[in-house]
């Protein structure tokens, strides 16, 4: 049974997320199974508590003021293939870990996920998707929790999908666990390894980023409106635009999430006033209320 002694209070939120940046969270907790994570549910829900749970922080803008409630971190971890080709695993397994070793037996369709530094659970919210691929082309089925706890399963036909979007970023529920299908491929591991080779040569990957910041527009490309407006480079305090891919914003060292904002909108101003395109933005800014 849980209980607030069971948190670790006032932890710095910077270490939870790919940015490096956000103040303290009230409380923390890691869940490493779906038993765990379904008490932890119905004892934020009794207490009225501000919960967030999340993945592994590589899409998230956390505030300077921290969040006054509880982040549960998702580290529900495992990994089965229950028939050829079908894989069921927990929402907190590490994606990219995921298409590595799914591309390795030779199956085909999570080979972009390699170097997604995601969960599988951040990457069904998100819809994460690379090289012409979306986390929704394969998946099977979820499993998720609602807010008091309740286990709920919904095929994929139940759920919705598009560019970077999941219908479960309308609810308030908590995926656990999903299941993939891939299909045969003896090529696949080539594959893999090309993907990775390409995101690893054109992106900032060892920075403390968030990945893309913007979505792409219909039929245009995020990176390049931003190259156009000359703001590679372009900074703000400690937030910096990227000088080896545009659409990625860095932490160039102590940067504040009021810096990382304001370079968001400055952004954005830019890209308008030079190509007249509306950008808008994919990073999920966390306030301290949730
Ligand atoms: C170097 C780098 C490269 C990247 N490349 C790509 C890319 O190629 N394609 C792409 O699409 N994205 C990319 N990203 C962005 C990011 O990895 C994705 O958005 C990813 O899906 C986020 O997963 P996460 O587990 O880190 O989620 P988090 O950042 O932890 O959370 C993101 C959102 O999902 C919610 N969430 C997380 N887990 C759960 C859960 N179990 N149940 C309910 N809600 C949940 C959180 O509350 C939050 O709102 C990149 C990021 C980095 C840093």
């Amino acid at each position: 049974v849980v209980s607030y002694a069971d948190f670790q209070n006032g932890l710095s939120l910077k270490p939870l997320s790919s940015l490096g940046i956000g103040g303290p969270a009230r409380y923390v907790y890691e869940a490493s199974t779906i038993e765990k994570m379904q008490e932890l549910l119905a004892f934020s829900y009794k207490e009225k508590l501000p919960t967030l749970v999340i993945g592994k922080g590589s899409n998230i803008l956390f505030d300077d003021q921290g969040f006054n409630g509880l982040i549960i971190v998702n580290k529900i971890h495992f990994f089965k293939e229950i028939s050829p080709g079908l894989f069921t695993v927990g929402a907190g397994y590490p994606f990219s870990r995921l298409g590595i070793q799914t591309a390795r037996k030779e199956w085909t369709g999570l080979e972009f996920a390699s170097g997604i530094p995601a969960s599988v659970g951040g990457a069904i919210f998100m819809n994460a998707g690379a090289n012409g691929a979306e986390t929704a082309d394969c998946l099977v089925s979820v499993e998720a929790l609602d807010p008091s706890g309740r286990k709920l399963s919904f095929s994929r036909d139940e759920l919705d999908f598009s560019y970077r979007y999941s219908s479960f970023q309308m609810q308030n529920l908590c995926i656990v666990s999903a299941n993939f299908q891939l299909s045969h491929s003896e090529s696949a591991r080539d594959r893999q390894l090309e993907i990775l080779s390409y995101r690893k040569k054109t992106q900032p990957y060892s920075e403390k980023t968030a990945g893309c910041i913007f979505k792409n527009p219909e039929g245009g490309n995020a990176g390049a409106l931003i190259e156009e407006a000359g703001l590679k480079g372009f900074t703000v305090g400690h937030a910096q635009v990227s000088t080896i891919h545009a659409n990625f914003l860095r932490n160039k060292d102590a940067a504040t999430s009021a810096e990382f904002k304001e370079l968001i909108e400055k952004i954005k101003e830019k890209v308008y006033k030079s190509s007249g395109c509306k950008l808008e933005h994919e990073v999920r800014e966390i306030t301290p209320d949730g």
